[in-house]
């Protein structure tokens, strides 16, 4: 499979403009979307993981629509959401309808943000993803915030601003101090909603129930994404049961019972509470083997539809089963973490495309399945779906 991709590679970078018109041509003139662009991206020595990953976020719409609203907003000094979007516009006006695009300042710009990214390592797709997301939140949520003193007002009691600004816990500190309170973390104190968390954030909910005193308690977690573990020829559904699942807390692990004032035995569950507009979910494909002392792949063959229903697990009738549609497939190829190679498969106006760092070609909807894992002989390299995109139809 990897002699297969680098003979693949080389055979397209002999013949890389011929490449992008070949795909204009398959695509056809008539075909060919209005205002869409299809550019592969250069790879800076193994950049891939990050080139993967802005591609599926490229073709996230709702959230390419917001990244290129941010670039027509008054300027702001440079930071990594003003590179992107940056990026995504010189993409979304190319003359060109397809080509190559080098990231250079985005990819520049993450090395100086973050050293765990400055060097030429491979590094891992879910990880840059992570990082990014939180970034860009962290500075919307910053601009906001100073936005907020500069009219004035207040942002956190929410009243006659328009609703816009949501703010889960109150109680935020009037003082001057512009840092903000030293919280920090995922569970910070105020959570300003901004449109990456319209856009990805779902709920989950963990339900405690005490086995002594039947006593619940739950608390909610908000997520960007979610990771779920991955079992041999199963489904993504199968995934997402598998979260549900009560498991029960004993011997060591029991659980301090405030009703009890002691230890017990309980009853543990996680729920989705709220879906997300557009789930990314991550196959926790990389799993620490204590006897190899290092990371192995699990090359699992999971099955990911292209239409994906979402049961409602909260017993909230108000809020029915949503349909969900497969948009963008981050795909690692090879047999470890930090070795192999990222490539992403998109779904844009009905067909579907490859999207090889400056590589882009169309695909069939069937060669999908080749990128579900393997069935057997697992240690084997695979090319398969590492973090699925997959956007409500609502
Ligand atoms: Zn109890």
């Amino acid at each position: 499979m990897e002699i297969l991709m680098t003979v693949r590679k080389i055979a397209s970078i002999c013949t890389m403009g011929a490449n992008a018109s070949a795909l204009e041509k398959e695509i056809g003139p008539e075909q060919f979307p209005v205002n869409e662009h299809y550019f592969g991206l250069v790879n800076f020595g193994n950049t891939c993981y990050c080139n993967s990953v802005l591609q599926a976020l490229y073709f996230c719409r709702p959230f390419r629509e917001k990244v290129l609203a941010y670039k027509v907003q008054p300027r702001r000094k440079e930071s990594l959401l003003t590179c992107l979007a940056d990026l995504f516009n010189s993409i979304a006006t190319q003359k060109k309808k397809v080509g190559v695009i080098p990231p250079k300042k985005f990819i520049s710009r993450l090395r100086k943000e973050n050293e765990l990214f400055d060097n030429y390592m491979q590094q891992d797709a879910h990880e840059f993803l992570n990082y990014l997301l939180n970034t860009i939140a962290d500075l919307l949520q910053e601009e906001k915030s100073q936005e907020g003193q500069q009219n004035g007002k207040l942002v956190q009691n929410g009243g006659s601003g328009g609703g816009e600004v949501v703010v889960l816990e109150g109680g935020g500190e009037e003082g001057g101090g512009g840092g903000g309170g030293g919280g920090g973390g995922q569970s910070g104190k105020e959570t300003q909603q901004t449109w990456v968390h319209e856009i990805f954030q779902g709920t989950l909910t963990n339900e405690t129930r005490c086995l002594n005193c039947e006593a619940v308690s739950s608390k909610d977690e908000d997520f960007l994404d979610l990771s779920v573990d991955v079992e041999q020829n199963t489904s993504i559904t199968h995934c997402l049961r598998g979260f549900s699942n009560t498991e029960t807390l004993c011997s060591e692990y029991k659980y301090y019972c405030e009703q009890c004032r002691s230890k017990q035995e309980a009853q543990k569950r996680m729920r989705v509470k709220k879906l997300p507009m557009i789930l990314a979910l991550h196959l926790k494909r990389f799993k620490y083997m204590d006897q190899l002392h290092r990371y192995t792949k699990l090359s699992y063959r999971v099955v990911f539809p292209l239409e994906l229903r979402l049961f409602n697990t909260s017993g909230d009738a108000t809020n029915p089963d949503r349909m969900y549609d497969l948009v963008a497939v981050v795909v690692h190829c090879g047999s470890g973490p930090n070795r192999g190679h990222y490539i992403t498969i998109v779904k844009s106006h009905g067909f579907w495309l490859l999207f090889d760092d400056d590589i882009v070609e169309k695909i069939d909807a069937q060669a999908i399945e080749e990128f579900y894992g393997l069935t057997s002989d697992i240690s084997k390299n695979s090319e398969s779906g590492y973090i699925l995109f997959y956007q409500s139809r609502d």
